[in-house]
């Protein structure tokens, strides 16, 4: 059975994290835990481009203890970046356990539009799946329903699952 934890970086709503977990378990058949939340670590923040490395948010859950064949996804509402691309929406360690996702491209408000939580949760559970199946093995996927398929623009979230098409979900990793 997979295990999933979901880490709370900085402030978010307890409804959006407790939906979250609840998807994931759903998605993965396993279990989701909540852990106490923790302020995104400053060493990450890039005070020029006014954003998160999620490799470096990366860098520093490779130090904790996750218990074993458990996959912990960092939440954060900061908006993260990569060197050369202008932001992400998450990042994960290839056959990890961790990965990191962003709520702030995925609001509406950030867009100018009006807010829509049911949208931006779909949207959330969408993002950590897909870092999760990185952390699970997989690759990204050219079907455009599946939640493995590359999304560079919330468009994109949209348009797929939150599920995975059967030849990605029969590669994921136990
Ligand atoms: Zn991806
Ligand atoms: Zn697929």
């Amino acid at each position: 059975m997979k295990r999933i934890q979901v880490l709370p970086l900085g402030n978010l709503p307890a409804r959006t994290l407790a939906e979250l977990c609840g998807g994931l378990a759903e998605v993965f058949g396993g279990r989701c835990e909540i852990l106490r939340a923790e302020p995104a670590p400053a060493r990450a923040f890039n005070v020029s481009r006014q954003q998160y490395s999620s490799t470096e948010i990366l860098a520093g859950l490779a130090g904790r203890e996750i218990p074993k064949a458990s996959r912990l996804v960092a939440v954060t509402p900061s908006d993260l970046y990569v060197p050369v691309l202008t932001f992400v929406f998450g990042e994960a360690q290839l056959e990890g356990p961790c990965a990191v996702v962003s709520t702030c491209r995925l609001r509406q408000e950030f867009y100018g539009l009006p807010a829509d939580a049911g949208l931006e949760g779909r949207r959330l559970l969408k993002e950590a799946v897909h870092e999760l199946g990185h952390t699970f093995g997989l690759a990204h996927c050219e079907n455009y329903e599946c939640v493995m398929a590359p999304s560079h623009a919330v468009e994109w979230i949209d348009l797929k699952s939150s599920t995975f098409c059967a030849v990605c979900r029969r590669g994921l990793l136990c």
